[in-house]
């Protein structure tokens, strides 16, 4: 606890104090509105500014523990808006009532003035959130990617562990139990992976998982696979300390998947969250509750730059304030979403508005969901964690193919869109590549599909691993992969791809008692030389095929 604890409350106690240090101007200006309106009630703008600022005031003192002044401004808000959506409709009455509201928090200004500089305090729960950091230290023994698989059909475990050594893992493999137990022993592997049922009856995999572990303290992920899909052997793998349960056949992918989640060693990727409020403290107040949760924030209230904001900085998600000056949260959104890239991006409303008839039309433009200020720190946290992590996983899958995990035809299609008006605003090259592997049918027909699968595997990993973080790569179609480079010359895209096609040559794959490699044949093409998306594709197609035409297992780059 303790210096986080106290560094966090100290940025918060700053930006409350900005706040505090704002308001006497804020009432003035707030004051002189009010006397614009009383002798011109439909003067428009000057509704909307009181009415903004008393919501403002609503949200923001609440969020600071300014508990009297916010409901007083939550009181002033409501005539506002009579004034500012029928202008001249608001009776004598609610005039003097306005005018009171004022008054009343002028007073408590006052008073909060006298007492110091130290109005009264917000609850400790309030404030004290903190998340503990990671305290993983790095395992020193190269453990790291070892999986044990333990199976007594040793061909279904063989044929495992050669997809797994495809995406770097290694593997030991084992037909019995008794041996996986004295290899546990021996050296803790990063997982295991074991079938449920052996043959040897009393000694089933569950039983062994845990006796190491109980018996020996011996911690690590396990994994059950089993040719069984009923409850109770799931059941019974989840009661043994099973961490992930597939039924057989097992897909690769999603064994790697699960591996890859359950032996990490680095906390995922922090979620990225752009806060947008018209009050710079606010929106600060926001993002340190986020960041203290291990987010990474952005705050603007320059909603111009909204769009470039977006595009540059790449949140998860946005937190969005809904009365700004100019336009309102609902406005921005819906801008937002009017960029086909952003479709899926969710946007949260995070206001004082407690209609639920406006929450409900703000929720219209299609956003995620409507938190309202002050808002409870960890729920804060919460609400936007489980929002960003199911739209990540939800995007996924809608990008990525199952087999190999690269982004299906669909998103590579759209990226190569996005890529191409983006070269054209900043004037540089985006080269395209498309590959097909070589005489695939006939590894199909000679070894086998899942042989097959475990080529395109390979191949999709080489290509992931080889290509810069900023080159896309996806799935075109069964044995066809495509490459977005942004920012080279095609030389260079030339000379990259060569490189991967001599790796991917030298891959060797086992089947059986025989191994065998395989090649591709890449066609390459770019823009500006071809000047739209149908162009370029059909140019590093037709040199694709001029490829496998001049033999195969050769990159040829597109010449008009
Ligand atoms: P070429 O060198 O001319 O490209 O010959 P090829 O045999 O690679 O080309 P062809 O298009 O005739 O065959 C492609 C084969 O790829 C046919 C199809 O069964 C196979 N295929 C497509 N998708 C998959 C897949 O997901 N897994 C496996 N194992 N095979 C696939
Ligand atoms: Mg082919
Ligand atoms: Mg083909």
């Amino acid at each position: 606890m303790g210096e986080n604890t106290v560094s966090l409350n100290d940025k918060i106690a700053r930006l409350r104090g900005i706040f505090i240090e704002q308001l006497p101007g804020r009432m003035t200006e707030a004051r002189r509105l009010f006397d614009i309106l009383q002798t011109d009630p439909s003067a428009a703008e000057a509704a909307g500014s009181l009415h903004r600022y008393l919501h403002n005031t609503k949200g923001t003192g609440a969020s600071f523990g300014f508990l009297e002044l916010s409901v007083l401004s939550g009181k002033g808000e409501d005539l506002a808006k009579t004034i500012l959506e029928s202008p001249g409709s608001l009776t004598s009455e609610s005039w003097q009532q306005l005018g009171e509201c004022l008054t009343d928090m002028e007073r408590v200004l006052e008073q909060a003035a006298l007492q110091g500089d130290n109005p009264p305090a917000h609850t400790e729960q309030n404030l004290i959130f903190e998340i503990p950091p990671p305290n993983h230290t790095p395992d020193e023994s190269s453990n790291e990617r070892l999986i044990y698989i333990c199976d007594d059909e040793i061909l279904t475990a063989e044929q495992l562990g050669a997809q797994l050594q495809c995406f770097g893992y290694q593997t030991m493999l084992f037909n019995n139990t008794a041996d996986l137990r004295a290899a546990v022993l021996a050296k803790q592997p990063a997982a295991v992976i074991m079938d449920i049922v052996f043959p040897e009856g009393k000694s089933e995999g569950t039983n062994v998982l845990a006796n190491l572990r109980r018996i020996h303290g011996i911690q690590f992920p396990a994994i059950f696979v089993s040719a069984r899909r009923d409850f109770d052997a799931r059941l019974r793998a989840i009661q043994a300390g099973g961490e992930a349960y597939f039924p057989k056949p097992v897909s690769a992918l999603e064994l790697v998947a699960s591996l890859d989640f359950l032996t990490r060693h680095s906390e995922p990727e922090s979620f990225r969250v752009l806060v947008v409020d018209d009050e710079p403290e606010i929106a600060q107040y926001h993002a340190l509750i986020l960041e203290n949760a291990g987010m990474v924030t952005r705050t603007t209230h320059v909603l111009e730059t909204v769009l470039d904001v977006v595009g540059e900085f790449k949140p998860d998600l946005v937190l969005m304030d809904m009365y700004m000056p100019r336009c309102s949260g609902h406005d921005i959104a819906k801008l937002i979403r009017q960029v086909p890239d952003y479709i899926g991006l969710p946007i949260v409303f995070l206001s004082s508005e407690t209609d639920p008839q406006k929450q409900f039309s703000a929720m219209r433009v299609g956003v995620e969901g409507f938190l309202t200020k002050p808002i409870e720190p960890g729920y804060l946290v919460t609400s936007v964690a489980l929002r960003a992590e199911r739209m990540r996983v939800l995007r996924s899958l809608m990008m990525r193919d199952s087999l190999t995990g690269l982004f299906n035809h669909t998103a590579i299609t759209q990226f190569l869109d996005s890529a191409i008006v983006r070269a054209r605003r900043q004037d540089h090259a985006v080269c395209f590549a498309m590959i097909d592997v070589d005489r695939f049918k006939s590894v199909n027909d000679n070894y086998g599909h899942p042989v097959g699968d475990q080529v395109l595997l390979a191949l999709a990993r080489v290509l992931q691993q080889r290509l810069r973080d900023t080159d896309l790569v996806g799935r075109y179609g069964g044995e066809e992969f495509a490459v977005i480079m942004h920012d080279v010359t095609l030389e260079k895209a030339e000379q990259t791809i060569q490189q991967l096609r001599e790796d991917f040559s030298k891959v060797l794959f086992h089947s059986g008692d025989v191994d065998f490699s395989c090649s591709f044949s890449c066609g390459v093409a770019a823009f500006p030389q071809l000047k739209c998306v149908e162009t370029l594709i059909e140019a590093a197609d037709k040199a694709m095929y001029q490829a496998k035409h001049s033999g195969r297992n050769r990159v040829v780059v597109y010449a008009a």
